[in-house]
Order: structure tokens, then C-alpha cells, then sequence
């Protein structure tokens, strides 16, 4: 049987653009959030699939997610 490529859909709710990263649910959901959004996951999924639009919405808060943790540890 030959293999087909899944196309993944952005996980944010009522997005249906095709995704294009992927970020841990975790992360994802709590920045999602904080931009007023949710995520349209099931319980058992960890990884969030966002598309180029959501991710750049959330990349800001991210990136802030691991300064605090950097600051945290070091
Ligand atoms: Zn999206």
C-alpha cells in the first residue's frame, strides 16, 4: 500500500488552514490562550499543530515562556 502524506489542520478552533509547526500542547495552549484563542484538541494529544499565522501570533509568547525558564534555572 503506498503511503499518503497526512495534511495536518492548524488545531486552533475555527482555523482550518494547513499547519506548518508543530509546539508542544503545553505551550501552545497557554499562549493560545493568553492571545484570546482555544485550542480544538482531544485530551490525549500533546503536540498543537498551529499554521504560519497562529504560530507567529504565539511565537512572541514562546520565546518569552523560555526566557523565564532560562532565568529560572540558571
Ligand atoms: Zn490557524
Amino acid at each position: 500500500m503506498r503511503k499518503i502524506p497526512v495534511k495536518k489542520n492548524c488545531d486552533v478552533e475555527g482555523c482550518s488552514k494547513e499547519s506548518k509547526k508543530t509546539v508542544s500542547r503545553e505551550k501552545a495552549g497557554a499562549a493560545i490562550k493568553e492571545a484570546g484563542l482555544n485550542l480544538s484538541l482531544k485530551e490525549k494529544v500533546t503536540k498543537a499543530h498551529l499554521c504560519a499565522d497562529h504560530y507567529r501570533k504565539i511565537k512572541k509568547r514562546l520565546k518569552k515562556d523560555r526566557e523565564i525558564e532560562r532565568l529560572r534555572w540558571g
